[in-house]
């Protein structure tokens, strides 16, 4: 048994572009954000100029609630590199607004993971300060 735990390695960072500046800003004071189309109503995720759903170039962010429930995961063992601390725990996460998220699960033995187990967002830093959203169960 393994407790899951945020990386706390070199491992590679994540670069902001225009488009995803808003999005790494907000991680960074401890929020998550998506956007949502005016034309359509449609969520787009992960950060882009264009609709994922209707192609306009309407978009707002939001900020989400942070919680959702468990889509898929696949445990690591053997990482991409030796900066990542294994295993690991990559999860898709059904968002309560609507949309899904690539992330890691924390927080939990590494085979804890189930299909619909309600999760919550957190933050922990990597190297420069940037802040990765992770997930931990919740009841
Ligand atoms: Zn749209």
């Amino acid at each position: 048994m393994t407790q899951l735990i945020p990386q706390t390695g070199n491992i590679p960072r994540p670069f902001a572009s225009i488009v995803s500046q808003p999005y790494w800003d907000a991680c960074a004071r401890g929020e998550l954000m998506f956007q949502r189309c005016a034309a359509c109503n449609g969520i787009t995720h992960t950060p882009a100029v264009m609709c994922a759903h209707c192609s306009a170039r309407d978009l707002a962010w939001e900020r989400a609630a942070g919680t959702g429930a468990v889509y898929s995961w696949t445990t690591v063992w053997r990482p991409q590199t030796p900066d990542f601390t294994v295993p690991y725990t990559a999860v898709v996460i059904d968002m309560d607004e609507g949309w899904q998220m690539l992330s890691n699960l924390i927080g939990c033995e590494h085979d804890a993971a189930t299909i619909g187990m309600r999760v919550a967002v957190e933050f922990h830093p990597i190297t420069d300060g940037v802040m990765l959203p992770y997930f931990r169960p919740v009841a």
